[in-house]
């Protein structure tokens, strides 16, 4: 019964879960301003948590440290298909200021996992974030509304 409901629910919204892979949380900040009043989130149909088991969108924050390198792969293995990955900010493109020589950084994190868009900036502004999600997360949507049939 709630996997029915959660099926229904899935296929109007979009899930969102943001994963950091070792930044320095200012992108993150930015992705949660998307909460406040101002870009009010939620009317898009658009909704953040924590879990990737629920999420259509994984938003990816970070360089990919050494840890990450690993665990990238097992959380988006958790998210269930269809799935798109929004890079946000330039640390999981390039590394950005955590790129430095002998440095333990290891983007692109498209070289883990497949990265459908890229959102660049330090950090990018919570507009462009919300940009990136509304041209690709309705693609998941429509996709698992085909996967049903
Ligand atoms: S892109 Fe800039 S703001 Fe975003 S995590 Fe990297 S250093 Fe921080």
């Amino acid at each position: 019964m709630l996997d029915s409901i959660k099926d229904v629910v899935r296929k109007s919204s979009i899930h969102v879960c943001i994963v950091n892979c070792g930044g320095c949380n200012g992108c993150d900040v930015e992705c949660v301003a998307l909460l406040s009043p101002r870009y009010d989130l939620e009317q898009y149909g658009i909704y953040v948590h924590n879990n990737p088991r629920e999420a259509d969108v994984l938003l990816l924050t970070g360089a990919v440290t050494e840890q990450w390198r690993e665990n990238l792969k097992r959380v988006y293995d958790k998210a269930p298909e269809p799935k798109i990955v929004v890079a946000i900010g330039n640390c999981p493109q390039s590394g950005d200021v955590f790129n430095q020589e002998g440095g333990h950084v290891y983007a692109p994190a498209s070289d883990f996992v497949p990265v459908d868009a890229a959102v660049s900036g330090c950090p990018p502004r919570p507009s462009e974030i919300l940009e990136a999600i509304l041209a690709v997360g309705p693609q998941a949507i429509a996709d698992r509304g085909r996967e049903k049939r």
